[in-house]
């Protein structure tokens, strides 16, 4: 059987998180009750004129310069005319000829492996009202979301598997939220992709036909529809059948695809500028103030992390998940302590339960008792692990207790006086002297048994590094 590549497109729709909509001045709110967020402008009646939101072309311009995206200096708005219940002024406010950006790239990580691909434009643009079809012989419209502005990314066909297109989304998301242009709920529906799905023969030099799925709104929901779409797009052309231009609907119940309708003609919109709402001229200074506002990028914190306090790569991974956490390392690690053991403590106890106990970082634990727990881990005076598992949760539950206090009544810190310990070490030895001898005939794995055995019947009085030193001087004696 031949082999077949898969060739991906993306149109992706991003709500933006501006107080009011795009062109009127009520909340930029639609999950209220239904129509309660409604003015003359959104609903256009006779005589109500848009006024552009000047945070959306803010916004717009933030995510174009956060990809290099070129930022066309003077930009308009198109109607894009179609009549729809759920779209009162029956058109559309966007941009077509000359949008705000052009081209750029994006680079994230799939699978381990780096991909980059072309950005075709970023556009702004209002979103429609709500229809709901789900009733027995009428339709429900809310147009609480009607007016909401969106930003649409539109790639080059560069993607090459559903995985990949998932991962772009999920850096998508990632990026969105650190720049602050959108809370970025895929499941929200924040962010909605339309997958333009082809397929062709591997090696071939021509694309073949698309299709187009359309709104899927979950990064893992993309996943399928792709797979599913260019499997059966597959299976029609070794059938023998033609693939033809068609949008497509997903159904994330079975996760398969079905045609909404064939696109026989293209569809004509009949844009044209927007005669109430003049171009747009964009300064030089306006964008060297919003170039300045970008703050942290997910690669830029990461580089930070690794170069300025050498954190391991693995919890990099976890630092930069969020601009809130990656801030929240930077600030800690700023304080001078043990970088390695600050990066530890986030990664492996505060973030764990923050996400637990749904508090933000900054409200877990005051930073001056991180300082004295980093002071206690490298000073070895208690086991990492006693602290880790006993001392951090009472320090969470009892906010008016002392550091030391805690430290005191759970009995964590280990003796001055290790000599206890040899005595434990010879009984523990003298109880498995099977074990002894195939330790010492080359079975040196066997260390962690005995340590185990031997921690078992000291707690955490012991220090660990001395009871292995006193262990490894024993074992290797004889
Ligand atoms: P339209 O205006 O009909 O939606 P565009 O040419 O603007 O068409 O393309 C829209 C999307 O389809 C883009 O994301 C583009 O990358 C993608 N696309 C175009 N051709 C193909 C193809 N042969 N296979 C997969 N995706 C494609
Ligand atoms: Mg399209």
């Amino acid at each position: 059987m031949q082999n077949f590549e898969t060739v991906i497109g993306l149109e992706v729709h991003i709500q933006l998180n501006t107080n009011s909509k795009a062109f009127s001045t009520e909340k930029n709110k639609f999950d209220l009750n239904p129509n309660n967020n409604i003015s003359s402008v959104t609903l256009a009646l006779p005589g109500t004129l848009p006024v552009a939101n000047v945070n959306h072309m803010h916004k717009a311009i933030k995510l174009g310069l956060a990809f290099d995206c070129h930022i066309n200096e003077i930009n308009y708005f198109d109607r894009k005319n179609y009549f729809y219940p759920d779209l009162p002024k029956g058109y559309q406010i966007t941009q077509d000829a000359q949008t705000i950006c052009k081209g750029g790239t994006i680079t994230f990580m799939s699978q381990g492996v780096e991909k980059t691909i072309r950005i075709h434009h970023i556009h702004m643009e209002e979103d429609a009202g709500k229809s709901s079809h789900d009733q027995s012989s009428y339709s429900l419209i809310d147009y609480n979301r009607a007016g909401t502005p969106l930003l649409e990314l539109v790639t080059e066909p560069d993607f090459r598997s559903g995985q990949e297109a998932h991962d772009f989304l999920a850096h998508l998301q990632k990026i969105v939220q650190y720049l602050d242009v959108s809370d970025g709920n895929m499941e929200e529906g924040s962010i909605r992709c339309d997958c333009n799905v082809s397929v062709r023969p591997l090696g071939s030099p021509t694309y073949g036909e698309r299709r187009e799925i359309k709104n899927v709104n979950s990064k893992k929901f993309a996943k399928i529809a792709i797979e599913y779409e260019a499997k059966a797009q597959i299976e029609e052309i070794t059938a023998g059948n033609t693939i033809y231009k068609t949008t497509m609907l997903f159904d994330p119940e079975n996760g398969t695809t079905r045609p909404m309708r064939k696109k026989e003609t293209e569809n004509d919109y009949r844009y044209f500028p927007e005669p109430d709402l003049p171009p747009i001229h964009i300064s030089a200074q306006l964008l060297e103030t919003i170039k300045n506002q970008i703050e942290w990028l997910p690669q830029t914190l990461a580089k930070e992390l690794s170069t300025k306090y050498h954190v391991p790569s693995h919890h990099i991974e976890v630092l930069t998940e969020s601009v809130g956490i990656g801030k929240y390392a930077l600030s800690l690690l700023s304080q001078g302590l043990n970088p390695k053991e600050c990066a530890d403590l986030l990664v492996l106890k505060m973030i764990p339960l923050a996400i637990e106990s749904d508090t933000v970082l900054d409200e877990l634990i005051p930073f001056e008792k991180i300082r004295q727990i980093i002071n206690l881990i490298d000073s070895g005076k208690a086991s990492k692990a006693s602290i880790y598992q006993e001392l951090i949760p009472a320090i969470i539950k009892n906010k008016n207790q002392t550091v030391e206090e805690l430290t005191q009544n759970l009995g964590i810190l280990t003796s001055e006086d290790q000599s206890f310990i040899d005595e434990i070490i010879s009984k523990v030895l003298q109880d498995f002297p099977d074990k002894v001898k195939e330790y010492r005939n080359g079975k040196t794995g066997l260390l962690g048994f005995f340590i185990g055995q031997i921690k078992r019947e000291v707690g955490n009085k012991a220090d660990l590094k001395v009871l292995n030193d006193k262990l490894m001087s024993i074992l290797n004696s004889k």
